[in-house]
């Protein structure tokens, strides 16, 4: 079974329609969360993911907060702003769609949690130190989390974790057991502006590691249009 590995995509319209049509023809889709937040089209995205075949989808901080189930000063004042203009502007359907949601599940033999299997909403897994700790919290071979936007492999083995930053457009073997994070589909922060996904193959454990361009021109100027914070707008052209 092919699999479309997404995470991030924040309500980017223009880098989830690349994603989608440079992936080709997949078995299923598994979204890591935060589907909405930062960008200007978040009924779009909720919209296209659920014409998805087989979709699973988590919920991120994001997605808890547009519904109402994070405090807002647990954000900064740039990111609420952001969630104050996406509480008014969500469609009773992608509300319903985002409440239906859980931070973490377990599919086909892998854990799927937005930020760690640890802290599923919360945690930053940027490094070997809390990437060791964290494989003591899921009993499957691979674990699949979003959430630091950032493309990276940890390993597990008896010497302890090991980190591996993928190339962009290359293909992994998974070995066990280990934690992979796809990166961001619409709100990079690895310095590459370009949208991020991967395709998990389950019946070779390869981990295709695929980076796309997209119109992000076209977003930043529906975010100006929004009146959406200027940083969001900027740090998209930059991928930070
Ligand atoms: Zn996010």
């Amino acid at each position: 079974m092919r699999t479309l590995v997404i995470s991030d995509i924040h309500a980017n319209a223009n880098a989830l329609d690349q994603v989608l049509a440079s992936a080709g023809l997949v078995d299923a889709v598994w979204c890591l969360g935060d589907v909405v937040g930062y960008g200007p089209d978040p009924n779009e995205c909720v919209a296209r993911l659920k014409a998805l075949p087989k979709l699973v989808c988590l919920q991120g901080n994001h997605d808890a907060a547009a519904i109402g189930d994070m405090p807002l000063d647990s954000f900064n004042p740039e990111a609420r702003s952001s969630i104050e203009w996406l509480r008014q502007s969500l469609s009773r359907e992608s509300l319903d769609f985002l409440k239906g949601l859980e931070p973490r599940v377990e599919i086909e033999g892998v854990t799927l949690a937005h930020a760690s299997p640890r802290h599923p909403v919360l945690e930053y897994l940027l490094d070997t130190y809390s990437a060791a700790e964290n494989f003591s919290y899921f009993g499957t071979d691979f674990c699949f989390v979003g959430h630091t936007h950032i493309p990276v492999l940890f390993f597990f083995n008896k010497q302890g974790v090991n980190l591996q930053i993928p190339n962009p457009n290359s293909k992994f073997t998974l070995k066990r057991r280990c934690i992979a994070n796809p990166g961001s589909v619409g709100q990079p922060r690895d310095r590459d502006a370009r949208a991020a996904y991967a395709i998990f193959d389950d019946q070779s454990n390869s981990w295709d590691y695929r980076r796309v361009e997209y119109d992000i021109h076209g977003v930043q100027q529906r975010m100006l249009s929004a009146n959406l914070p200027a940083r969001h707008i900027s740090r998209l052209a930059g991928g930070w």
